[in-house]
């Protein structure tokens, strides 16, 4: 069910929705909590019917009616179960409205190593794009301005390699550096480009710049490039690798947060409190997975509701992310809730036989589309020697194995030895996380 967008048509909307929606994160707080009620219900509402959902509403006593007459967004969330990436495995064609219009059906690594299939709708890629319009500017980013992407989506890639990606590319103002593929000859190629393109902003997975700031660092280059910001995504930045890449590049670096299966979470504003949430899109709980209850101030796993899926209901989503929900205000004037930090999201990058850094994403993509993986782990032991650990579940078919590895093989080089294992689980490491990629090889930048 895939569906090829007007490309135009989309971002037209998107950027009209932009207009009205970029206001919102200003709402006082009361005015936000109306609004995402609404929409809460509205949601619900569509979901009455759902062969898989209707059942959970019908449980929780939640009735057209009661829908209707609550007022208050937790009694809600509390009467509702909590949605895991396993009902997903096993029900996904029952949670599928119909109903909605423009479905296609989209994909994920998982920032926990758990590949998952599911669905969108044109309503959700319309605010998908305009909240990220609205995070992209609150973090420096403006039309037409210069920026380079250091990350390594193939989808993107593929798109980039078309002559509609290429044009698109120049009037977009885009330059994209690969970062799947980063051998130290690469690294010095993508220094060279950036230092032609001069862009204002970087977006990166924070692993890929930290490398390239460390890169930088080791042969005293002092890059005059980005302008204005670097904005940092898909893993955990931490205090010394933003300390880092901002002595480097001596601009702000923005965190933000998002997932494929629900867009874009919430960023950080120009004052670094933590992340504003897009609250109008998304209602982020933080609980305490032992009892359910909601916890403030500590660290507590993330359950995310998608407010604009309505082909797909991601309910009280386990993400498989913990975080902690700030008690602070930000002084910036935005309003609402805010992230303080996401724990946990780390991705070691694997460096190869032949000297090419690869992220560590490159793998959880390997894993799209697969719908028999229920966890996957991928291990380098040494440059020679990996183990790929997966759980399988009852849609895994023997085929799959074969094209798992040639993709790693890919990457990795055919004369290495790469072992697949098939296990029951993936234990957790200490602090609780899985962790997808691990490496025991330093990363040797100076060569
Ligand atoms: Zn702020």
């Amino acid at each position: 069910m895939h569906i090829n967008y007007n490309f135009l048509s989309i971002h037209l909307k998107a950027l009209n929705l932009y207009r009205f929606k970029r206001k919102w994160l200003f709402f006082t707080t009361n005015e936000l909590e109306i609004l995402q009620l609404n929409r809460l219900k509205k949601l619900l509402l569509q979901f009455h019917e759902n062969p898989f959902y209707g059942g959970i509403l019908q449980k929780a006593g939640l009735t057209f009616q009661e829908i209707h007459n609550i007022d208050n967004i937790h009694e809600i969330l509390s009467r509702l179960p909590i949605l895991t990436k396993d009902d997903i495995h096993k029900h996904k064609e029952e949670m599928l409205n119909k109903n909605a219009r423009g479905i296609f059906e989209d994909s994920s690594g998982g920032s926990t190593g758990t590949p998952l299939n599911f669905y969108h709708d044109e309503t959700w890629l319309i605010n998908m794009a305009s909240t990220t319009l609205i995070n992209d500017t609150m973090q420096g980013w403006y039309f037409f301005c210069p920026h380079v992407k250091l990350w390594g989506s193939p989808k993107d890639a593929g798109e980039l390699d078309s002559v509609s990606g290429k044009i698109l590319n120049i009037i977009r103002r885009r330059h994209f550096c690969d970062s799947f593929d980063m051998p130290v000859e690469k690294l010095w190629k993508y220094h060279a480009d950036m230092e032609k393109f001069r862009p204002v902003v970087i977006f990166s997975y924070a692993s890929s710049i930290y490398i390239l700031a460390n890169f930088l660092h080791a042969h005293g280059i002092d890059p005059s490039y980005p302008t204005r910001s670097i904005i940092s995504t898909a893993e955990c930045l931490d205090e010394q690798m933003r300390d880092k890449i901002q002595k480097v590049f001596k601009v702000p670096v923005y965190d933000r947060y998002g997932s494929r299966e629900v867009g874009c979470i919430g960023g950080e504003c120009e004052k670094h409190k933590g992340m504003h949430l897009h609250i109008y899109d998304h209602i982020l709980e933080c609980i305490d997975p032992r009892s359910g209850k909601p916890v403030r101030g500590g660290a507590g796993e993330l359950i995310i509701t998608d407010l604009n899926n309505y082909a797909f209901p991601f309910i009280r989503y386990r993400i498989g992310d913990w975080g902690i929900l700030s008690t602070e205000k930000c002084n910036c004037g935005r309003n609402g809730p805010m992230l303080k930090k996401v724990l946990g999201r780390t991705t070691d990058t694997i460096t190869t036989k032949s000297g090419r850094m690869v992220h560590g994403e490159y793998f959880t993509h390997v894993f799209y589309g697969v719908d028999g993986v229920s966890q996957f782990q991928f291990v380098q032991e040494n440059r020679e020697h990996y183990r790929l650990f997966i759980v399988k579940n009852e849609n895994y078919q023997d085929d799959f194995t074969k094209s798992i590895v040639r993709e790693i093989n890919e990457v990795i080089g055919e004369d290495c030895c790469l072992e697949v294992h098939f296990v029951d689980e993936i234990p957790v490491t200490n602090s609780g996380k899985h962790r997808f990629t691990i490496s025991k090889v330093p990363i040797n930048i100076k060569s």
